[in-house]
Formats: C-alpha cells, structure tokens, sequence
C-alpha cells in the first residue's frame, strides 16, 4: 500500500515537471528577436523580426570582435539598425551582432517616439547567417557629407561605411611658413585644394628671397636673402653715383661739405672740401681777404 502511494507520488510529480517543461523552453524562446541578418546594403546594417507573438518592443544591440564590443550597446524600436560602418575594419562574417527586446509601450512616431512602461530585457539573441525573412529592407539613402582625409587621400563617407569619390590630394603649390635657421631648412606648407588637408614639409630645400631693399659699403652695395642673409654675389656691385652735391661752401677759413648719393642703393657719400686758398685763380680775378670776384 505504502509502495503504491508513493509510485503514484513519483508519478505525479514526474507529470509536473513533464508539464512544465515545454512551457519553460517556450519562455526562453520567447521574447527574443528572430531571424537576425546583415542586410544586403548597406553593409554596417542588420534587420531582424520582432519576437514571435506579437506586441511592441524595444531593442538593445551590440556588435562584437570576438568578446570585444565594437559598437554599442545602442537602443531602438525599428527592426533594423545601423552600425557605425567605419569601426568595422574586417569583414562582416567576422562581426556577433547580439540584440535582446523588451516589452514597452511606445509612443508617438518615429523619429520622435519614445518609450514608456519598459518590462524586463530578454535573453540575448544572435546573428546566424544572412537572408530571408518577413521584414522588408528598410530604405537607406547614402548622405556623403564633408570630406574625410588622411595623410595621402580624401574622400565622403556615408554613416553606413560606404566612401565615394576617393582619390589622392590635390595639393597646391608649397607655401613658406619660416626658415629654420637651426636646420637651413625652410619650413613650409601646401593644401589639398579639394578637402583643405594641409600638409608641412620641414625640410623643404631653402629658396633664397630678396626684397627690394639693398645693403651698402662705402664703394659697393649688394642683396642679402632676407631669411639667411646670405649674399647673392650677382648683385655685388660699385656704386652708380650722381653729381656731388655742394651742401656747405668752403671758406677760406673753414672745410666746406659735398656729397653724392647712389641712384641704385641710395648710399649717400659725403666728402669735405678743402679750406680756399685764392692761389687756384689767375690774373683775372680780383680778392680780398674774405672774397673773390672778376
Ligand atoms: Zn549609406
Ligand atoms: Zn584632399
Ligand atoms: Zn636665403
Ligand atoms: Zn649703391
Ligand atoms: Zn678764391
């Protein structure tokens, strides 16, 4: 009798845990998304379908490098998302994309919808394959915005990963900044005529400059560079002066002054006139001690 009982216990509870299993097993299928895929473009998105039975729900996504996230967690109630497509470096095979819902209620449209009355997150789902699937493609219109470069090319580059109008820099001519006069280097720049990327060059060849402004002795003048002051020999020359100039008489008394000034470099030359003897006359003139006169 005793026995009976308890094989009927046993029975018993052996028809609950049989009951309840199926019902477990549906719990953890349930709630979470289905059927993830990357979409055919762009190539940095996923789509997937809602958990089975219905209902609204947000969204959770990461995508993973091994146990490494890569981009996310993000949140969203579409069914598709978009990666940030210039974080995935290596082909999408290679990416876990793992998105879980929860139940909400959401509230007005997109984009401006927002999310209320949250319930608990469920189990992560994860990326098996590609294609198929009841959702449709969502639209995505490339939008290349601005230039993007790096040190030897420029491009546009849409948020989904996709570049257009890739090429090398246009660069302008080399522009001076300043010469080094530690290295005898000149230090310059030029620019991407397209993008605007700017590239420096600090050891460019230095390339003599010389204004108009011109350096003297008493008998030559000549150019220097006007960054590394050297002289340029080819413009060493003597000076091209005009008439002397009387600025004081001489006296018989006193030196008198003339000067003359260069017509290339302005270098002005100034010479003393001796005291006047009256001896440098002849016959024809007439003197007093101060004076002479004809
Ligand atoms: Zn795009
Ligand atoms: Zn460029
Ligand atoms: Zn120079
Ligand atoms: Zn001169
Ligand atoms: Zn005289």
């Amino acid at each position: 009798m005793l026995r009976k009982k308890s094989l009927l216990a046993l029975l018993l509870s052996l028809c609950m845990v049989v009951g309840i299993l199926p019902a477990t097993v549906f719990a953890a299928g349930a709630g979470m998304p289905q059927n993830i895929r990357w979409a055919e473009s762009p190539k940095s998105m996923v789509q997937w379908d809602a958990p089975s039975g219905g209902g609204q729900y947000q969204y959770e996504l990461r995508l993973k490098l091994g146990e490494t996230i890569i981009d996310g967690p993000d949140l969203t109630v579409q069914r598709y998302h978009l990666f940030n497509g210039s974080l995935m470096t290596e082909a999408r095979e290679n990416y876990t994309v793992e998105i879980r819902a929860r139940s909400c209620i959401i509230v007005g449209e997109f984009p401006n919808e927002y999310v209320t009355s949250p319930g608990e997150w469920g189990d992560w789902a994860t990326l098996e394959g590609s294609g198929g699937g009841e959702g449709p493609t969502p639209p995505h219109e490339h939008s290349f915005d601005g230039w993007k470069n790096n040190g030897t090319q420029h491009w546009k580059e849409c948020s989904c990963g996709e570049k257009s109008e890739e090429s090398p820099h246009n660069f302008g001519e080399w522009e001076l900044i300043y010469y080094d006069v530690n290295t005898k280097y000149d230090v310059c720049e030029r620019q991407c005529l397209t993008c605007g990327y700017e590239q420096i060059d600090r050891y460019r060849e230095h390339q003599h400059y010389y204004t108009d402004d011109w350096s003297s002795g008493s008998t030559t003048h000549w150019k220097v560079c006007y960054y590394c002051k050297e002289v340029n020999q080819d413009t060493v020359a003597n000076h091209t002066f005009g008439d002397w100039t009387e600025t004081k008489p001489a006296t018989t008394t006193e030196e008198g002054l003339k000067e003359r000034t260069c017509s290339v470099c302005e270098y002005t030359q100034e010479e003393t006139i001796p005291v006047h003897t009256h001896d440098v006359h002849d016959k024809a003139w007439k003197y007093d001690d101060t004076n002479h006169w004809q």
